[in-house]
């Protein structure tokens, strides 16, 4: 290929955010994508497998964040509202959630911490085991489950912010699925010139300043004058004989002290589609002694403990979610494996038996993010020493390499498609700024 201005690497939200920024001010972009598809942590099935769009990696618009709201309507892109009702199953009794109950004495004592410490050191000194165990188990449920962190490096003071920040009361989905998103992406830097090669799996970056070149595991070389390097943390942190794992030669300077110091969780998320939504019947009501045709997220102490249904669309499918350590320790379970794990914790939640929830059964699908080469796991956290590691890591290198992602966000809505759109923005106004 003849010399591009910019290459990137990666064609999720950050890398084809910025592939459209960079394309549409006149520069030469080339995209290097490992997948046979773009997108990344964004995969919606459209169709295929399932009667309805579903999504295999992000879901939600976790609140009304400005990136993506404006490029939704940029794109003329519609999304819905996805609040939904909040059940807990403990017990053998459905509740509806309220949140546990000495959340205020967590918010109030993480008001006063004065030292960052990991939300693990928080808990020891301020909630001990004996007394506390069940405030404990509901704190490291929410790290691990929505945070998707290992609570020993998680910072108290990032959890502290989050918990403040978020709005849950503004949740929604993009109607379509978010894979639309990534498609108008995809078109808009085409249509202003960029290129997008899939199947290209970037191993290694030689480069000096004013000049990279990129060689794939199958031998193409590409040539730029600056890169853009937006593959997940967990690529980045892979060691190098990891497929996926890409070495920079020379070395950048103190990049790989701050890559190991910021935090990748870990995630299992699985579609099951059933015959029909059995959840809503008057028959699982009488079971169950609960009714559930409102049930929107439904939280439990089974071993894929967290499901939820597409409320408040009408949907046979219901979606499993286990996330840090518990998901780590999964991460080779074989697919068929993880399904019999689900329908178990399913059939305890609902009161059946696993052979009736087999035979309602009609596809599954299983998205182990953590085993996949390509993002080897969810999406950042804060540890105590992520600030000082973001840092540098924002820094571009002689004007030349720049790292872009999620994990370099600075915000309220960490981890998210907003923060790998936000990233990808901004680095490339900086590049064009730079210039
Ligand atoms: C299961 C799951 C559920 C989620 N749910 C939500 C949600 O509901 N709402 C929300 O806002 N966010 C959610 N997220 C987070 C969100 O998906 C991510 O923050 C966001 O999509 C990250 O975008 P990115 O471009 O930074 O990274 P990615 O999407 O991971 O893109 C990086 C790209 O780099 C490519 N790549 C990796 N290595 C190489 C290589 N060596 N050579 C070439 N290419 C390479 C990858 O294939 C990938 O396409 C979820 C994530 C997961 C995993």
């Amino acid at each position: 290929m003849s010399k591009a201005d910019i290459l990137i690497i990666g064609a999720g939200a950050t890398g084809l955010m910025a592939a459209h920024v960079l394309s549409s001010a006149g520069k030469k972009v080339a995209v290097l994508e490992a997948r046979n598809r773009c997108g990344g942590r964004i995969h919606t099935l459209h169709n295929q497998l399932f009667s309805k769009n579903a999504e295999l990696g992000a879901e939600f618009i976790h609140g009304d964040l400005p990136v993506t709201l404006n490029l939704l309507k940029e794109a003329d892109i519609e999304y819905q509202s996805a609040v939904e009702q909040m059940m807990r199953y403990r017990d053998g009794k459905f509740t509806e959630d309220s949140g546990f109950e000495d959340w205020d004495k967590v918010v109030d004592k993480l008001a006063r911490l004065k030292k960052d410490i990991s939300i693990q050191d928080f808990l020891d000194r301020e909630f001990p085991t004996g007394e506390f165990d069940e405030l404990r188990a509901s704190v490291i449920g929410f790290v691990s489950g929505y945070d998707t962190a290992d609570p020993a490096r998680a910072s108290s003071f990032a959890l502290r912010d989050e918990w403040q920040g978020e709005d849950f009361e503004a949740q929604h989905r993009v109607k379509g699925g978010y894979g639309k998103m990534i498609k108008h992406l995809e078109d808009m830097s085409r249509r202003a010139g960029a290129k997008i090669y899939l199947n290209a799996v970037v191993k290694e970056v030689s480069w000096q300043p004013g000049n990279v070149r990129v060689a794939t595991d199958d031998g193409a070389l590409y040539e730029a004058s600056q890169l853009l390097a937006a593959m997940p943390l967990g690529v980045l942190q892979a060691n190098k004989n990891e497929r996926g794992a890409v070495t920079f030669s020379p070395a950048i300077p103190g990049y790989s002290s701050a890559l190991k110091q910021m935090g990748f969780g870990s995630i299992l998320k699985i579609l099951l589609e059933f015959s029909a939504p059995f959840w809503e019947d008057g028959e699982t009501a009488k079971r169950v002694g609960a009714n559930l045709k409102d049930m929107g997220f439904i939280l439990s102490g089974e071993i894929i403990p967290t499901w939820w249904t597409q409320s408040p669309q009408q949907s046979p499918v219901l979606t499993g979610w286990l996330g840090g350590l518990p998901a780590a320790k999964q991460k080779d379970t074989p697919p068929e494996e993880i399904l019999q794990l689900c329908l178990q914790s399913i059939a305890n939640i609902f009161k059946l038996s696993r052979d009736e929830l087999k035979n309602k059964l009609i596809a599954f699908e299983v998205a182990n993010w953590t085993a996949d080469p390509f993002t080897r796991g969810s999406y950042a956290y804060d540890t105590v020493d992520a600030a000082g590691a973001r840092k540098i890591l924002s820094e571009p290198v002689d004007n030349t390499i720049f790292f872009a992602g999620e994990y370099l966000y600075e915000g309220p809505a960490m981890g998210t498609v907003e923060a790998a759109l936000t990233s990808g923005l901004n680095t490339a106004k900086k590049i064009i700024s730079l210039a």
